[in-house]
């Protein structure tokens, strides 16, 4: 009980924003992706959660595999929209590399501003260049791998969902015919 919890919490969230893919099935489709594993395995029939040998329920949705005997392949489907949701989240995590970019362009500008308008000091106009050279790599860095990195997952996740959502509607009406 107290395990089901700390997992939610772990997760990111309530209960209504809980992940699509598993933990495993997220790596898998890494792999899959990068060529480092055949699509091919032992997956939940219900989430494609890669299930390990005698597992007889899905770890991550519930599903028995009794019910619904799992699936041999992840569906072509699904490895796009992880590929899709990848390419949000790097998409966000870029757009904000470069906002802290210019934002170490801005504030040597800024510097160098000062330097000639007010301070004409040679330090200042150095340490500008340092500023430019070290703190908008930094910025980038930062402002993209914090913010952009929490933002993008965030953005991803919800299309994610939203996709998942009109995948399993569409395969469960097929299901049902
Ligand atoms: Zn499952």
């Amino acid at each position: 009980m107290s395990s089901a919890s700390s997992e939610t919490e772990r997760d990111g969230g309530s209960p209504g924003d809980r992940r699509v893919f598993s933990p495993r099935l997220e790596s898998f489709l890494e792999q899959l992706d990068a060529g480092g594993t055949p699509n091919s395995g032992t997956f939940c029939a219900f989430c494609y959660n890669p299930l390990p040998v005698d597992f007889e329920r899905c770890d991550h949705c519930g599903q028995s595999v009794d019910a619904r005997p799992p699936a041999r392949s992840i569906p072509g489907a699904v490895v796009a929209m992880h590929r899709r949701k990848q390419r949000r989240e790097s998409l966000v995590v870029n757009a904000f590399a470069y906002i802290g970019l210019a934002l170490g362009v801005g504030l040597f500008i800024a510097m160098v501003a000062a330097e000639y308008y007010y301070v004409h000091a040679l330090w200042l106009l150095l340490l500008s260049i340092v500023v430019l050279m070290v703190g908008s790599w930094s910025l980038a860095r930062l402002i993209g791998g914090y913010i952009g990195d929490e933002l993008g997952y965030r953005y991803a996740s919800r299309h994610l969902a939203t996709d998942w959502a009109a995948h399993v509607a569409e395969r469960e009406t097929e299901r049902r015919q």
